[in-house]
């Protein structure tokens, strides 16, 4: 049978009994499976969760609750286009990083788990290290603010610049840094690369930029590829467009001591250590893994 999400008004399925939570999971579950959504059944919880605004959990305690026809329809509208692969961050308009729940929306990457390495990192290093206890951070192209909300909170030391290419973006993450309670150590800036911090020095040169090259960008599933933005994700045939000015310029922007830490492609480790290499006043080019193993962030000292 080819099901449509419009089946969950069909009176024959309602011969089977009232759409409770349990079958509308179930049915939806499989729907969004036929589809080839990315976690299906996770996907159906997180949007039924936000049509009924309550949390994931909540759905587990009360399995048998029927669902009335308003909220039938507003249930239907989201998981039709969860089937047409819009990330669910996206409807449901918030998204989880580092502990914390960021609005998200589609002016902004979604806050992905391998960003959390470079900012573990940096609070690991900043209450280490001598000189970096009450640091000024700058991260560049800061979408949602993911980056700089979790140092600001993490680093109560700190103060933050936080930049990007985007106004649409820019407004996103001002609102998060407002209601996260950190919007008085966050200053925003719009601008292309470096050119924002106007003069500026800091402690750390941070940055999740745009680093898809051409090949990559071919095989991204359709969820990012098709409703994420492409000024986000894609960065030129090599990837290293916005990447390769960031480390030319790191020693001109950064204290001594201080520190670049860029996320990268796991592909392009050697290429960006071969930069580094090339340029004057960075040193001791090294990569750090992420959760699932892959090189994921560049690490190099400013020197004197
Ligand atoms: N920092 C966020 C995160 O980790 O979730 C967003 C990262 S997203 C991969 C890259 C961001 O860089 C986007 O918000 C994009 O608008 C911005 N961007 C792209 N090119 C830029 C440039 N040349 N200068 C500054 N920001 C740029
Ligand atoms: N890691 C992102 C992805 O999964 C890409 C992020 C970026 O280009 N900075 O597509």
């Amino acid at each position: 049978m080819n099901r449509t999400a419009t089946d969950l008004s069909d009176p024959t399925a309602a011969a089977a009994g009232p759409w409770t939570t349990r079958r509308l999971l179930a049915w939806t579950g499989e729907y969004l499976t036929s589809k080839g959504v990315d976690q299906p059944r996770l996907s159906a919880e997180a949007l039924l969760a936000h049509v009924l605004g309550v949390g994931r959990i909540k759905l587990y305690m009360d399995m048998d609750r029927p669902a009335n026809a308003l909220e039938r329809a507003a249930y239907r509208d989201l998981i039709e286009r969860a089937a047409e692969h819009e990330p669910v961050d996206y409807l449901v308009g918030h998204a989880p990083f580092f502990s914390m729940t960021l609005q998200v929306s589609p002016a902004v990457l979604v806050p992905r788990p391998s960003t959390e390495t470079l900012v573990e990192h940096v609070i690991q290093h900043s209450k280490r290290t001598p000189g970096f206890r009450s640091p000024t951070i700058a991260d560049i192209g800061t979408g949602s603010g993911a980056i700089a909300i979790a140092l600001a909170k993490h680093l109560p030391e700190s103060f933050v610049v936080a930049t990007d290419i985007s106004e649409a973006a820019l407004a996103v993450a001002r609102e998060n840094a407002k209601r996260l309670g950190v919007s008085d150590r966050i200053e925003f800036f719009h601008g292309d690369g470096l050119d924002p911090l106007d003069g500026r020095r800091v402690s750390y040169l941070l940055s999740n930029p745009p680093y898809i090259d051409d090949d990559r960008w071919a095989r991204l599933p359709a969820n990012v590829k098709d409703h994420e933005p492409t000024s986000a994700l894609r960065a030129g045939a090599d990837g290293l467009d916005v990447i390769r000015p960031l480390i030319e310029g790191a020693s001109g922007v950064l204290e001594a001591p201080g520190q670049l830490a860029i996320e990268i492609d796991d592909q392009h480790k050697e290429a960006v250590i071969a930069l580094v290499n090339t340029t004057d006043g960075l040193d001791r080019p090294r990569v750090l893994a992420d959760h699932e193993g892959l090189d994921r962030v560049l690490v190099a000292d400013r020197v004197e």
